[in-house]
């Protein structure tokens, strides 16, 4: 499978909540996008690994995904371990993304910095010829971190105004952890719904006014960025 776009996260929910919008609006532009969970989040208080499976599969749905996966590494304990690098980079060989978007390296949860570290050295592998004599070698022509939950100014940010309401549906997928009741005809929001419907609505909204817009969705890239026409540049100056 060739994909134009692979996030990599450690959790099923976690893309909903940093890079789902840039997913919906990707594939709107008609890119083939994928989503990669590391665990399958086997040590959360709610739901079992196999309801969270099964609603991230419902999830994709929402935003629109070509692919999505589970590698089933253990939760809660996220390594940066050989065998979890060898898995991972195997999975980028078949996958072929051109851009990869990864968990900021920074974070509170070990598990989504782990996550960015595994994701990074994967990249790296999976460019290696002698890495696996059964796959082809590919490394992603780009890497993009995910930087909504870390406190530092995004190289850009991707206007997700007209995808945040699919992006909040993606989410509420999430049955177990969010409670169900949104979207029905009818139905109410449960306090929890509306309580992170408010949190994330503020985040999205806060990135969005960075650049003039409604909802933004914030990235770092670790190199510069090209410019080609100045004239042309978005975002008026502050
Ligand atoms: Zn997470």
């Amino acid at each position: 499978m060739n994909l134009d776009v692979l996030a990599i996260a450690a959790h099923p929910d976690d893309v909903e909540q940093t890079c789902g919008g840039t997913l919906i609006r990707m594939a709107e532009l008609g890119y083939r996008t994928g989503v990669l969970d590391l665990t399958a989040g086997d040590m959360g208080t709610r739901g079992t690994p196999e309801e969270r499976v099964a609603e991230s599969e419902a999830a994709a749905k929402h935003l629109l995904l070509a692919w999505r996966g589970n590698l089933r590494l253990p939760d809660a304990r996220l390594e940066n371990s050989l065998p979890g690098r060898m898995t991972l980079a195997v999975k980028i060989r078949e996958l072929k993304p051109r851009v990869v978007i990864l968990p900021y390296w920074e974070a509170r949860h070990p598990d989504h910095y782990r996550a960015g570290e595994l994701g990074y050295e994967a990249c790296f592998l999976a460019g290696l010829r002698k890495l696996d004599p059964y796959s082809e070698p590919h490394r992603p022509f780009k890497i993009l971190y995910s930087s909504l939950y870390a406190d530092v100014k995004p190289s850009f940010i991707v206007d997700i105004s007209s995808q945040f309401e699919r992006r909040m549906c993606a989410l509420f997928s999430y049955v177990s952890q969010y409670g169900a009741g949104t979207g029905e005809p009818g139905g109410g929001l449960f306090p929890a719904e509306q309580e992170i419907r408010e949190r994330l609505g503020a985040i999205a909204r806060f990135y969005g006014n960075l650049i003039g817009v409604r909802y933004g969705e914030p990235f770092v890239v670790k190199e510069a960025i090209e410019i080609g026409d100045i004239v042309a540049m978005p975002v008026r100056s502050i």
